[in-house]
């Protein structure tokens, strides 16, 4: 039977991670590790000013005082170190994880941090909508799974998938979109007088044939292959001048 790891930034008592647990059951040997609170927007952040802290809470249930990478890292280098998962699976997040959005989710980060160590890595997250319910999430992350056992996977798989609100209308391979952020700054003042920020702004997202956003508001299940190679390739290859100027630069430097 196939290990898997299940985790998440909602944390261990969400109620995305505990469905998406019971579903993959009947799929693999499941295994959580999630923060022991909500870790919401923590990105690909990794702890390392501080011990960390494991506890058991039900067989095969732990939780972490840390990040989702964290819990990634405390499962699969220490507690599953014998036996590491076949597939990281990150989620069901409460609420989705789109295009530019993806650097901050802790959600997405777990399945980076998947890839990073070597194993096969899926992030899940609903979109938020009328009576929003994680069940439909659950029962397709649970068909989904099933179908990518069947083969083996490449070891640096990395999907992230977002759940449409209400019902599935189909599935599609996208690619990232473009948000353009409304985002803002509030300035308010706290009870003693002191200045105090909070980040706010609602989303908006350019209307691209293509891509994430555009397939979850059509009613699709999207699938998004990501990888954790930032370079900018075309940038590499269109830009000649500025190794040339990089050449240049380097001749006058005095090394
Ligand atoms: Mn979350």
């Amino acid at each position: 039977m196939k290990r898997i790891l299940v985790t998440n930034d909602d944390g261990v008592f969400s109620e995305g991670i505990k469905l998406l647990a019971q579903e993959l059951k009947a799929v693999g040997k499941v295994t959580v590790v999630a923060p022991d609170r909500e870790q919401s927007a923590a990105g690909h952040s990794l702890t390392l000013h501080r011990p960390l802290r494991m506890r058991q809470l039900e067989e095969s249930v732990y939780s972490v005082d840390g990040t989702p990478t964290d819990c990634v890292n405390l499962a699969v280098l220490w507690l599953q170190k014998a036996t590491p998962p076949d597939l990281v699976v990150s989620g069901i997040n409460f609420g989705s994880n789109l295009g530019d959005d993806v650097t901050y989710s802790g959600t997405v980060s777990a399945t980076f941090e998947g890839t990073l160590l070597g194993i096969p890595s899926i992030a899940f997250s609903q979109e938020v909508g009328e009576n929003f319910s994680f069940d439909s999430a659950a029962a397709f992350a649970r068909q989904f799974v099933e179908v990518l056992l069947e083969d083996p996977l490449p070891e640096d798989l990395l999907l992230n998938v977002n759940i449409p609100a209400g019902t599935i209308r189909g599935v599609r391979f996208t690619r990232l979109g473009k948000r353009m952020y409304k985002q803002v700054v509030v300035e308010k003042e706290d009870p003693r007088g002191r200045r105090y920020f909070w980040i706010a702004g609602t989303p908006e997202w350019q209307e691209e044939e293509g891509t994430d956003h555009e397939a979850v508001s059509s009613g699709l299940v999207s699938v998004t292959p990501l990888h954790l190679d930032l370079t900018d390739y075309r940038g590499l290859e269109q830009n000649p001048q500025w190794s040339r100027r990089l050449g240049r630069l380097a001749e006058s430097l005095s090394l």
